[in-house]
């Protein structure tokens, strides 16, 4: 029978347990959110981290600037927040305008409350494997694996997707816990020669449904960190659906996680939680 990898039930425990951790204290994490303009998706992540955090206990600061706001802006913002001992944790929503220099704005963030991760400083040490913050997805396909007792050790794991702050730093953490790593992308040359060799296979490709039954081999495992929008008649005029095709690959994989349901949920508690901890160091 097929395993679901439930990271909707995952995180909400999770979520319980940083609540229960936080109620003994008086003074709460303190997240900065900084937004720049009004792109949909970006306002409605925003959002669903910021209830989250409600629920936690964790106190939201935000900064929502209009698209055009000048990178100096931003950066003395931040500048401010790195001083600010009631801000645990700084967090920019990306993608940002395309007149900002993302990699000044990131590297500006005190890497101790570079909650996300992204910050020059925390890649080096990920990639040395003496990290004490790691990106929120990669982070928490890892959790979500390990719930499920997956070994990964010796493992041979296919990552399709190789961006900054999905797939290069989700292959280090499973290179760091000793799996046999393929990283892919768009210039891999007979992607499905490639997966079919997958013990485990996951995809943050962003390409809706790609991955089918042709890819790979019986009984695998597959995380599926997609998040694609696709036309539909429904209600909205749209639904979301994975890099997989889920219906297709059901009865041929060991497990598979769900979109929406999945890797989602747990990219928001694992925020969370890297926000709580530099609380709770600090
Ligand atoms: P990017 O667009 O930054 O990276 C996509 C990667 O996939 C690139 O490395 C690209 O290759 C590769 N790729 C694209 N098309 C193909 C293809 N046909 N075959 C093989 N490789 C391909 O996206 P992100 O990493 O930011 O996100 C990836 C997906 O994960 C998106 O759907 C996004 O919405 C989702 N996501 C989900 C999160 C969650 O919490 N579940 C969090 C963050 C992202 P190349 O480098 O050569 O261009």
């Amino acid at each position: 029978m097929t395993i679901i990898l439930d990271g909707k039930k995952l995180s909400n425990n999770i979520k319980e347990e940083l609540k229960d951790k936080l109620e003994k204290y008086e003074k709460k994490p303190g997240l900065a959110i900084i937004l720049v303009g009004n792109k949909p998706d970006s306002e409605i992540y925003v959002r669903m981290k910021k209830k989250a955090c409600k629920y936690v206990g964790i106190s939201n600061f935000d900064f929502h600037y209009n698209k055009d706001t000048k990178e100096e802006i931003i950066i003395d913002k931040i500048k401010e927040l790195n001083k600010d001992d009631n801000i645990n944790g700084i967090l920019v929503q990306l993608p940002l305008p395309q007149h900002l220099n993302k990699d000044k704005i990131l590297n500006s963030i005190k890497i101790e409350k570079d909650i996300d991760g992204f910050h020059e400083a925390n890649v080096g040490k990920l990639t040395l494997n003496k990290f004490s913050v790691c990106p929120c997805t990669p982070t928490g396909v890892i959790k979500l694996l390990d719930n499920y007792n997956i070994e990964l050790k010796g493992k041979n794991i296919v990552v399709i997707g190789k961006s900054n702050i999905v797939g290069l730093p989700l292959s280090l953490l499973l290179l760091h816990r000793e799996a046999t790593v393929t990283i892919c992308h768009s210039n891999t040359i007979d992607l499905s020669n490639i997966t079919k060799n997958a013990d485990i296979l996951i995809s943050a490709c962003g390409q809706p449904e790609m991955i089918n039954s042709n890819y790979i081999k019986d009984n695998i495992i597959i995380i599926d960190i997609g998040i694609n929008r696709i036309n539909c008649d429904n209600k909205k005029g749209y639904k979301i659906v994975g890099d997989v095709d889920y219906n297709d690959v059901f009865n041929k994989v060991n497990a598979i996680s769900p979109v929406p349901g999945g890797v989602g949920p747990m990219t928001i508690a694992m925020l969370l939680e890297n926000c709580v901890n530099n609380f709770l160091n600090f």
